[in-house]
């Protein structure tokens, strides 16, 4: 009979690859069962559209990867990762040709705010003091803090909605669309609670290191933390898709990098049945809809500033992408949605062929949603960027549907793992003091249905390591700082 394992990682995003990693990393025998063929779950690239435009599946812009204390640990820049930081982390264009900008300056942020200039300035110095713990903090489970007051005064300030925080504390449109755009990557109606924390999140973030893109494509980082887990003899099963307990191979702890409804149904009466109700009941929130183009040239912004930026938060005002937020959560199809748009090739010439680029967009749309939004998305673009379509050389459209069939784990086409309200961010899957570890002690979930949530990061894979090491090995896991 097969010796057991020690450790067994379903699903290889970047979640399950960091969990393997800190777990081979600690002497422990680990496989990693992958559905597809290729590893990596969000951190794929792919040739979409033509020969030599090559386009990232999922992930793009690695905002809290760069700033992520378990890829810094695993020194994935030595495993051939390499970030690209734009001059600009975002632009935000606004009508009549104007843009706002995150520059990673908050001087040079605030100094286009006009009357929000020192607002800006005040509510985002004391948090770029000593980022490396505060980040930390944030991509953490609920504990204790590495910096109590701080934290504090971000847990003040995030537990408000967008809209409470822009209109208490700026005065204009430039500094309210700015925190608008940031906060709408938390995919919930901007009035919700807690959505101000992510605006917060991503403009602090802007401001340690300006949001980047991996060279050669998203699966660069894939390809880190593959050589890393290598490294230290995880190995690795490529196209075995997990329907039951009974395929696996005997080991003391499983880990699921899975949404938290395929482990209810993995799991089958392997978990007590209320858990397993409280799984199902884990709600997943709106879906996206993406578009990739091979483009003959930049998109023509008519400001010249946005093309500086690795995003592009395209949808106008405050009020416009409160109103396409809205309607996303009521199952609505909003006219002019709010359109993530992320130009890679500006900054990696890999992605491109010479003189051409690649264009990355997503918009939310409702779970399963089979509606095409192609063209409301190509018309936000071109309300800021005349000429836009012509350059448009080929296009490939993903819907709801189609990033699950991509992912089995991205259920309804979610973008990150389910809803972060208040509900669900800090108790995700399901309230638990050790909310990695289930009722079945051999049974661990380990995704980014889990805290600190939804991102490329791994913290949600470190983490749920840490409580494997614990609870079945007696060892300890910590952060160094
Ligand atoms: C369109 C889109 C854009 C995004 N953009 C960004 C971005 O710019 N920046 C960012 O930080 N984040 C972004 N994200 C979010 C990011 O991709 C996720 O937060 C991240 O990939 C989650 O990692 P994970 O390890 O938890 O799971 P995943 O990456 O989802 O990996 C899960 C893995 O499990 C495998 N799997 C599923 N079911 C089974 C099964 N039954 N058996 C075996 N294997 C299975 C899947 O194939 C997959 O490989 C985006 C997501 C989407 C969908």
């Amino acid at each position: 009979m097969a010796e057991a394992l020690d450790a067994l990682v379903v699903g290889s995003g970047p979640n399950g690859l960091t969990a393997a990693a800190f777990l081979a990393r600690a002497g422990l025998s680990v496989r990693v069962l992958e559905a597809n063929a290729d590893f990596g779950g969000g951190l794929r690239t792919r040739a979409l559209t033509l020969p030599g435009f090559r386009h990232d599946l999922c992930s793009a812009v690695h905002t809290m990867g760069c700033l992520s204390p378990a890829f810094r640990l695993l020194d994935l820049e030595r495993h051939g990762l390499s970030w690209i930081y734009p001059p600009l982390s975002l632009a935000h264009p606004l009508e009549a040709g104007e843009a706002v900008v995150l520059d990673p300056s908050i001087a040079v942020t605030a100094a286009q705010l006009g009357v929000d200039e020192r607002a800006y300035r005040e509510l985002v110095t004391p948090f770029v003091r000593s980022p490396q713990k505060l980040f930390a903090d944030l991509l953490a489970p609920l504990g204790v803090p590495r910096q109590p007051f701080t934290l504090a005064r971000f847990g003040w300030l995030g537990l408000r909605s967008a809209r409470a925080l822009a209109f208490g504390r700026f005065r204009a449109e430039p500094a309210r669309a700015l925190l608008a755009g940031c906060a709408a990557h938390g995919v919930q109606p901007l009035e919700h609670a807690l959505t101000a924390a992510f605006g917060l999140t991503f403009l602090i973030a802007g401001h340690v290191k300006a949001w980047p893109v991996a060279r050669g494509g998203s699966s660069a980082i894939a390809s880190a933390l593959l050589a890393v887990c290598r490294r230290w003899g995880v190995e690795f099963v490529a196209g075995e898709r997990v329907k039951s307990l009974a395929q696996l191979p005997p080991a003391q702890a499983v880990l699921f990098d899975l949404a938290p409804r395929q482990l209810a149904e993995i799991a089958g009466d392997a978990l007590p049945r209320a858990y397993t109700r409280s799984l199902r009941r884990y709600r997943m929130g709106p879906g996206c809809f993406k578009l990739d183009w091979a483009l003959d040239g930049p998109i023509p912004w008519r400001n010249a500033e946005v093309a500086r930026a690795s995003t592009v938060h395209v949808g106008g005002s405050f009020a416009e992408l409160a109103r396409a937020e809205a309607a996303v959560w009521r199952g609505e199809h909003p006219e002019q949605p709010f359109v993530l748009v992320t130009q890679q090739s500006h900054f990696d010439a890999t992605r491109a062929p010479r003189g051409q680029h690649t264009g990355y967009a997503y918009c939310h749309v409702p779970a399963g949603s089979s509606v095409d939004m192609t063209l409301a998305v190509e018309r936000q673009i071109e309300r800021f960027a005349p000429g836009f379509r012509d350059r448009i050389l080929s296009r490939h459209r993903l819907f709801p549907a189609d990033l699950e069939a991509h992912n089995a784990s991205h259920l309804g086409g979610a973008v990150t793992g389910g809803v972060a309200d208040l509900g669900q961010l800090f108790t995700r899957p399901t309230l638990r003091l050790d909310p990695y570890s289930t009722p079945n002690p051999q049974l661990f979930l380990c995704s980014q249905s889990t805290p600190p949530g939804g991102g490329v990061h791994g913290m949600c894979g470190f983490y749920a390591a840490r409580s494997v090491l614990r609870r079945c090995f007696g060892r300890h896991l910590t952060l160094p700082w």
